[in-house]
């Protein structure tokens, strides 16, 4: 029999295709093999397995439902648009599924702390969950810029047992956070473990966090067969570093019938500055410790970016994106600033599910997608997160439509 898709990416080194690896400092590099060992052996544990199935069934709050979008789908008319309800997660979203598994892993490996940095807070939130759950320290870096901008996420670290870490040079945002949170681990490699939020940095990070998120795919491989007795035609997701589309693939990857779709933030326009549409603009490069397809400036280094979702503005994606799309598994949608907001107002009116304004950019590709398909084709989108966060950003910022129709 073949192998499967997963079992065979990516390679001992971490390459899919020609992206990923890991490029790090010397420094690093036992850290790193540390991880990737205890990884390898965690994998094929069955304390590991059923620690984790454990505390997703009983902590977290797993299986997510799949939803059939009924009112939406005759909103557009054409495909039936079903949401696979990552929003439902303990915490309000899917990182909680890759967070718990690092601190497992932590634990197993002895350690006391776990560091990482946060860009809107949502990924440290996640983790100063997992970290309270287990009795860790946890110590989340941040900039002070988002620090003041994403005061809610703050305070909810802080009162989860967090310490929370400004990171005070340059721009005062993710990468001064990515910066300041790699030198504390590095002064403390002994006895704390780096979280990484996405299917992103070096090896054996994309790999460990897409194992973790395939649960998102799994369950709804099952779930769509109690709905519609088939595979879906279509699986949408959002794409910042790309962990919750990877999880949502994974479960679909070798049905070849079953067209993925990774979806980008266009923001404002399509000028270097105003989107993060990395697979879309970017170009090969090596960010963050991993070759993929990143946004450059015209030096060479990594272009500013804009979403209206700040948990998808990132100038790189997870290599195995970069990997799939070119070699034609996934393909790349788009939806922009109005168009997510849009899907936001119609989500919440027409389903009564206020979605996160990251979910809400593969809602919107879905509502531009349906109506071109006939009516027993079916899309499957991977909604996650809710949007309580979002909801005076865009209230502010976005008048409420008078009416749904
Ligand atoms: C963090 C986040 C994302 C983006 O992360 P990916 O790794 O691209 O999945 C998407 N949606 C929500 C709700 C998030 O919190």
């Amino acid at each position: 029999m073949n192998k499967s898709y997963l079992e065979t990416m990516p390679d001992i080194n971490g390459f899919f295709g020609k992206f990923g690896g890991s490029f790090i400092p010397p420094a690093l590099e036992k850290p790193f093999e540390e991880i990737k060992q205890a990884y390898e052996e965690l994998k094929n544990s069955s304390k590991f397995i059923e620690d984790l199935k454990y505390v997703r069934k009983h902590y977290q709050g797993r299986p997510t439902p799949i939803s059939f979008a009924k009112n939406l789908t005759n909103f557009c008319g054409g495909a039936k648009i079903y949401l696979k309800r990552e929003d439902l997660n303990h915490t309000g979203a899917h990182k909680l599924n890759h967070c718990m598994a690092e601190v497992i892993l932590a634990k197993h490996l002895g350690k006391k702390k776990v560091i990482a940095e946060t860009g809107a807070g949502q990924h440290g939130v996640a983790l100063a969950t997992a970290a309270a759950y287990f009795g860790l320290e946890c110590e989340i870096h941040m900039g002070e810029v988002d620090i003041k901008k994403e005061h809610p996420n703050v305070v909810r670290m802080r009162i989860l047992g967090a310490k929370v870490v400004p990171a005070t040079h340059g721009l005062k945002t993710l990468k001064e956070a990515v910066d300041s949170a790699f030198e504390a681990y590095l002064a403390n490699t002994q006895n704390a473990i780096y979280c990484i939020g996405s299917v992103v940095g070096p090896h054996p990070f994309p790999m460990m966090v897409r194992d973790f998120q395939s649960i998102i795919g799994f369950e709804a491989r099952e779930q769509f067969f109690e709905h519609e007795a088939k595979l879906p035609d279509v699986v949408a997701a959002c794409v910042g570093g790309g962990s919750n589309a990877m999880g949502i693939f994974s479960g679909f990857i070798d049905d070849k019938e079953v067209e993925l779709y990774g979806v980008e933030p266009m923001g404002k326009g399509n000028k270097i500055g105003e989107h993060s549409a990395s697979l879309t603009y970017g170009e090969e490069g090596v960010m963050h410790g991993f070759n993929s397809i990143m946004l450059k400036d015209i030096d060479g280094n990594p272009a500013p970016v804009y979403s209206i979702g700040s948990g998808i503005d990132y100038p790189s994606v997870g290599p195995e994106h970069a990997y799939l799309k070119e070699s034609g598994r996934s393909k790349v949608g788009l939806c922009n600033d109005d168009e997510a907001v849009d899907a936001f107002y119609k989500l919440s009116q027409l389903e009564g599910i206020i979605p996160a304004l990251e979910s809400a950019h593969a809602v919107g590709f879905a509502m531009k997608l349906a109506p071109s398909l006939s009516k027993d084709k079916t899309i499957l989108v991977s909604l996650s997160g809710r949007g309580d966060k979002d909801i005076d950003f865009v209230i502010n910022n976005y008048p409420i439509p008078n009416s749904k129709f």
